[in-house]
Formats: C-alpha cells, structure tokens, sequence
C-alpha cells in the first residue's frame, strides 16, 4: 500500500474509532431510557458518521409512544418515502436471514446498496436497515459502525424495554396499591361506621337495660323469674334488699331458705301445679325479711310463652300483704266486737220488752190486791169480792211467772258457748262500753286486775252481761252519794280451791245486810224506775257457768258484789 494510501486508511480508522466512542457514548444521553429519543439519536447518529443515504428502523414491539417505523432519508433533507412505504418494499424480507437480502434496492426512485442488521439476537428487537448510493458501500468499517450501533440499539431498547416494564409493573403497582388503598380507606370508613352505628345500637341498648333495671326495681314488689323446672335466675333489688342475700344464694333453690318453713310444703305444692297446669297462679307464704321476722306475702306468677306457645320462663311478683293482713285481723276483731255489742244492746232491748211485759201483769197484782183489801175491809167484808180480786191477783202473778219462765227458757235455750274466757280482757271490754257511763256519774274508777289469770270456761257475752250489770248497780248506788268519795273499785284474782274471781265494790248507799239473799231475788228492786231482774238474771248465768254470785256490805260504806268460777278450759 502506498503510503498515501495508508495515511488515509490510518486517517479513516481514525475517524471509525472517534465514530465508534462516539456511539459508544451515545447510552450516556439515554439515561431517561425513553425509546423514541433512543431510536431518534441512533438514526441521526448513524446518519451523520456513516455517509448514508437511508437508514430504516423497524421495532417489533415497540415500546411507550415510539413509532413501529422511522425513516432518514437523504442527507439533503429531500422528501424520501414515508417510513410505511420503505417497511412495505422491504416485507419480502424481514422475516429472512440477512444473509439472504438483496445487495441492492430501488427505494423513493434511488438505487442503493443495502445493508440489513438484525436487533436482538433473533431480530426478537426489530431491523435497521442502512442504504448508500455510492458504489463500496458498505465498507468493512462501516460495515462494523452499523453493527456496534444496532447493538447499541438493541441494548439501548432492551433497557428501554426493562425500563418501562418496570415502569408498567412500578404503575401497575402504584395503581393496585392505590386501589387497594381506597379499597381499604373505603373498609376502614366502613368498618368506622359499622363501629359508630354499632356503638349507637350498644348505647341504646344499654340505655334500654338500664330503663328496664329500674322499672324492674321500681315495682313496689319483690319480682322474680325462673326456669320452667321452677329453679330461679332473677331477683330484682327490692327482693335481694329484703332478704338481704346476694343474687348467687338465691339462685335455683336457694330462695326457699326466706320463706317460712311452715309455709314451704304447701307452697311447693303450689308452685309444683301451677308449672304442671302451665298458667297464671297465685299462692301466700311468709317470708322472711334482712332483720328475721316473717311478712305474709301473696305470691303472684305468669308463664311466659314462645313463639310455639310453649312455656319458656316464668315471672313472678310477690306482694307485701302483712299490712293488709293485719288490717283484715283486726276488721275481723272489730266485726266481732260489733257482733258482741249488737247482742249486748240486743240484750238491754229484751230486756226493756221483757220490763213492758211483766209491768202488766204486776200493776195488775197491785190493783186487785188492793181492791181485795178494800173488800176485805168493808163491813161486812165482801168476801165474793175479794175472793174475785183474790183469784184475778193469783192469775196476774201466774202471767208474770210465765214470763219469767219464758224469759229463763231464753236463755236456756239460747245454748251456752264454751269457749275459753279472759276475765281480764271481758271486763276491760265492759269498762270500755260503760266508761263515759262512769265518768258523767263523777265516779273514779279503780282496777286491779290479777297478772296471771287463768281462762274460765263459758259464754263472753253472758259473763259480760253479769260484769256489765255489777258495774252499772254500783254506779247507780253511788249516784245521790254527795258527802264522800265515789270510787269503784274493779279487781279480778285467784280463789280458793282453784277458782278466778271478780269483786266489784262501790261507796254507794249499800243494802241492808238481813235484805241481802232478797237482792237476787225476781223484781226486787228499790229504784222508781228499777225492773229487779237484772241481779236474777245475773244469778241465773253464772250458777249456769257452775259458779257463785253474792253480795256483801262494806265494812264503811258502799257494798262488794263478788263473782266466782271455776278456772281453767279444756
Ligand atoms: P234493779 O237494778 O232494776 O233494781 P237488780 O236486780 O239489778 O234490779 O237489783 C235489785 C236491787 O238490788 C236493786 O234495786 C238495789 O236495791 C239492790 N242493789 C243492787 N246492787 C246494789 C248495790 N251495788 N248497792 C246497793 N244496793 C244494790
């Protein structure tokens, strides 16, 4: 070779490795790896260093927004044919082994030499085809220039690829962690909600239990539920507060130890048909109270049924009725005594009658005695007459017997009560009837009533009768007594030989003691207005009652009506 010719081959080589840095270099302006300023660079590039007249770039698959096909043609910058139409002229043979390429190819109307170079190893990349007029084309540098660059292009494009696979995948991944984000926001806002709503619904809830607790323990009752086998599961407070036991000991049986073991058996009867016979029932039992006294209660119970209509609990309400109770004991106890006090004025009422009954007769006796007398008296003596008057007086006195006998088959017939009798307790009755009597008479009373009196056998009212009528005779003795003291003295105690007795003593006008056996005897009486069968009937009663009534003057003044009979009830 000549040495010209060596120093422009050297010169050449020169400029091929100056060409082969600068394409080398060329990655460095890629950094933002966008395929479109790849693709753009390589063409200019390629264009420039190598004396070229076409330079076709085809991807296969192409990356981002990068065309499929680019074109330079004609450094002149001369309109060259459209990217679309070199790709359409050079379709027989892309898909063939550069090795079978053309050499040359008319393209836009211009004869080139062409010079095929696969991307990728496969052409997996895409083809960049180079094309030159002038004759040697390629020329072995430019030859490798073309190749280095369509490596670069390669490389560059594969990275491109990677790059923006990574940005599809990094996008995708911003995109799923965003939805997810949302997705998750949205079921977080959600469940906040849920949570608010379900915070609401627990508030209300509550709210309602506590509504519930206190109507529960407002309820003036001890309330109660159980089981359908009748063990307990509630109590409300009032119950708990009475009894004074913890919720836990009353659970299942444990209520029974509260009520009354007396009571227990037939209110487990109770309870045991009330649950057999499924419906509303009621039963009383005592129970008892924190502080150990019993309080009658009326137990009140409803079943309370499913939606099948089968029982599934029972609720209960027990009712404080000791109040009422004893209300009702002493309704009873006032009943009585009004029924005593009706049969006493009843008493004072035949009595009365009784009186209007016998006067007839009596006044009768007096009239036809005293006509007798007169008769008797005349000269000579009427002895018709007063045989008449004689005979019309025994038939008087006969009426006013019969009478008596009535009146004595009264209270025969009338049947005698034997019930146990507080003497005490009979004559404080009395006194309370006769106390304003008493008291408008100026009279003071005394009493002196025995601790320990045993009952007496016999008929309340009857004894009561007797009492009655020894406290209104004193009073009544006492009545004109102006000069001393009017002072009854009432007292009660044990006899002799096991008997109870009863004094009554006043500071009456007294009786004179040979009249004393005539006090007791029918119509004696030394009042105007006096009936003298009240110490009788008195009389009567109390021999009926196997005991004693007699009189006694007072060592002073005033007289002692004593009452004896016999102790004790059978
Ligand atoms: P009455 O009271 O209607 O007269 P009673 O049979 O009760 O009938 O009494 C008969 C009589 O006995 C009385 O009228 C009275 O003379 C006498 N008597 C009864 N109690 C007393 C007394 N406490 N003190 C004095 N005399 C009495």
């Amino acid at each position: 070779m000549e040495p010209e010719q060596l120093g422009a081959e050297i010169q050449r080589l020169q400029l091929c490795i100056n060409d082969l840095v600068g394409i080398l270099a060329l990655p460095a302006t890629w950094v933002r790896g966008e395929p479109q300023t790849i693709v753009q660079s390589l063409l200019d590039s390629l264009m420039r260093m190598v004396d070229l007249d076409l330079v076709y770039l085809r991807m296969t698959d192409p990356v981002g927004d990068a065309p499929c096909e680019l074109v330079r043609f004609d450094r002149s910058g001369r309109d060259g044919p459209r990217p679309q139409e070199v790709g359409r002229l050079l379709a027989p043979w892309l898909d063939a082994d550069p090795q079978a390429w053309p050499a040359r190819l008319a393209v836009g109307g211009t004869d080139l030499a062409i010079l095929p170079q696969r991307l990728g190893l496969h052409g997996e990349i895409g083809l960049l085809v180079a094309g030159a007029t002038r004759k040697g084309f390629p020329r072995e540098t430019e030859r490798l220039l073309v190749s280095v660059m369509a490596n670069q292009a390669t490389v560059g494009l594969q990275g491109a690829r990677h790059l923006s696979e990574q940005k599809r995948v990094a996008e995708e991944l911003d995109r799923r962690v965003a939805q997810r984000t949302a997705e998750l926001a949205a079921a977080n806002s959600e469940l906040r909600r849920q949570m608010a709503e379900r915070r609401q619904a627990e508030e209300a809830l509550a709210a309602n239990e506590r509504n519930l607790d206190q109507t529960i323990n407002s309820i003036p009752g001890l309330v109660w539920s159980t089981r359908t086998d009748g063990t307990a599961e509630f109590f409300n407070q009032h119950y708990l507060d009475y009894v004074g036991r913890p919720s836990d000991a009353m659970q299942g049986w444990g209520w029974i130890a509260a009520v009354h073991p007396n009571d227990l058996p037939g209110l487990m009867d109770a309870w045991q048909s009330i649950r057999a016979q499924g419906c509303t029932g009621e039963a009383e039992a005592r129970l008892r109270r924190v502080d150990g006294t019993y309080r009658r209660f009326l137990l009140r119970v409803n079943p309370f049924h499913d939606e099948g209509g089968a029982v599934v609990r029972w609720f209960g309400i027990n009712t404080d009725i000791e109040d009422w109770k004893e209300a009702q004991d002493e309704l009873r106890d006032t009943q009585a005594e009004l029924a005593r006090v009706t049969r006493v004025m009843t008493m004072g009422q035949l009595t009365a009658s009784i009186a209007h009954e016998i006067n007839q007769p009596l006044s009768g006796i007096m009239t036809n005695a005293s006509t007798c007398l007169r008769m008797l008296a005349t000269d000579p003596p009427n002895v018709a007459g007063a045989l008449e008057t004689a005979r019309r007086t025994i038939r008087d006195g006969k009426r006013a017997s019969d009478v008596i006998a009535r009146l004595r088959e009264l209270f025969g017939k009338r049947g005698t009560a034997a019930e146990a009798v507080d003497l005490n307790r009979a004559t404080e009755e009395v006194i309370a009837l006769t106390s304003t009597e008493i008291q408008r008479c100026g009279v003071s009373l005394r009493m002196e009533l025995a601790g320990d009196l045993p009952p007496v056998t016999g008929d309340r009212v009857q004894l009561q009768q007797v009492i009655l009528n020894l406290i209104l005779n004193a009073t009544e003795a006492m009545r004109d007594v102006d000069e001393r003291l009017r002072e009854l003295r009432i007292a009660t105690g044990r006899m002799e030989a096991g008997g109870v007795g009863l004094t009554v003593t006043d500071s009456g006008v007294g009786f004179d003691p040979a009249t004393v056996e005539t006090l007791f005897n029918p119509f004696y009486t030394t009042k105007s207005d006096g009936m003298g069968i009240g110490l009788s009937v008195s009389r009567s009663i109390v021999q009926n009652h196997q005991g004693r009534l007699w009189a006694e003057p007072n060592e002073g003044a005033g007289a002692t009506f004593r009452l004896s009979l016999p102790a004790g009830h059978p």
